[in-house]
């Protein structure tokens, strides 16, 4: 039996095993997916134990997907450029890092928002999944890509990593960034249930304008709500989330898992 799991702290929140049950079950694989809770301190420990219970691989989530790199004996060329991996596969004894979360906003954003200009993007976030997002903008073939994060040292060497493409400015420039932008995209926790709320007034933007919010707790969040007032292209965080899994998926039990309207209901009855 292939087994996997999503470690975290905390990680009871989790949807990723009623995702991963549901393909498993949809498959008719003899497998599992459970959570494991381990602080960063435990993170070594229970690799060590995955592999003495021969799991077939995790997922990562808070706070280990950047804690974790030091852990591994290999990872792919996404996992080092983001600086964060998502996603460990076990062979030979050996643990490998995958970076999914690009793949999983690109392809999510790509059947979402069919027919996105890609000229200029508007950024905001600087943290693991930001970094994660400028590579998918990067990869989907973005002319410009302005990143505004509240730490600027955090944005500047976000944009000196990822190239000529990639722009740092100050958080306060979002606002006048705005009237440029193809895409807006929060990647940071704010409007997360529990954090603050982005204050940001969307007038600005264009009518073309895509909003995006890698947030899903909420699944509409305050900066889609008001997206949605204005008429404009909203993307939640849920979609990102369902794909980054389907490479994680197919890594452990060797079946490429489709993402279909039925799976995307039953994920956002649990997202609500
Ligand atoms: P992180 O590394 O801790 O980064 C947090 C980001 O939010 C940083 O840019 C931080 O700015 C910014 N931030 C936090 N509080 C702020 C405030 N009060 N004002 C302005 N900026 C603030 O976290 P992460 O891993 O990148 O995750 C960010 C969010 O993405 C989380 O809500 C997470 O749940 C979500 N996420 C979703 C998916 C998905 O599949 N949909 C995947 C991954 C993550 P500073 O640099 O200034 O601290």
């Amino acid at each position: 039996m292939r087994r996997a799991c999503v470690a975290g702290w905390p990680v009871a929140h989790s949807l990723s095993p009623a995702l991963h049950g549901w393909w498993l079950k949809k498959y008719r694989i003899e497998g599992s997916y459970d959570a494991r809770e381990a602080t960063a301190q435990q993170l070594p420990a229970l690799l060590e134990q995955l592999k003495q219970e021969a799991y077939a691989g995790c997922n990562l989530t808070l706070p280990h997907k950047e804690l974790v790199l030091s852990l591994l004996q290999s990872m792919d060329e996404e996992a080092r450029r983001i600086g964060a991996a998502n996603t460990l596969i076990l062979k030979d004894g050996a643990w490998h890092g995958l970076n999914t979360d690009a793949f999983g906003f690109a392809e999510n954003l790509r059947r979402k928002a069919p027919g996105l200009a890609k000229q200029n993007a508007l950024l905001l976030g600087a943290g693991g999944a930001a970094r994660a997002v400028a590579a998918a903008l990067l990869r989907m073939g973005f002319g410009r890509i302005a990143v505004c994060n509240r730490t600027r040292a955090k944005a500047d060497a976000l944009a000196t990593q990822f190239g000529e493409r990639v722009h740092s400015l100050s958080w306060e420039e979002k606002d006048t960034q705005l009237s440029r932008a193809d895409l807006l995209v929060n990647a940071t926790s704010l409007g997360m249930h529990g954090q603050g709320e982005l204050a940001l007034d969307l007038a600005g933007l264009p009518a073309h304008a895509v909003v995006a919010d890698i947030v899903y707790k909420p699944l509409e969040t305050p900066l889609l709500r008001q997206a949605r007032e204005r008429g404009l292209k909203c993307v939640d965080g849920l979609g990102m989330l369902i794909w980054q899994a389907v490479p994680a998926f197919e890594a452990w039990f060797g079946v490429r898992p489709e993402v279909t309207a039925e799976l995307e209901q039953f994920m956002l009855e649990r997202a609500l």
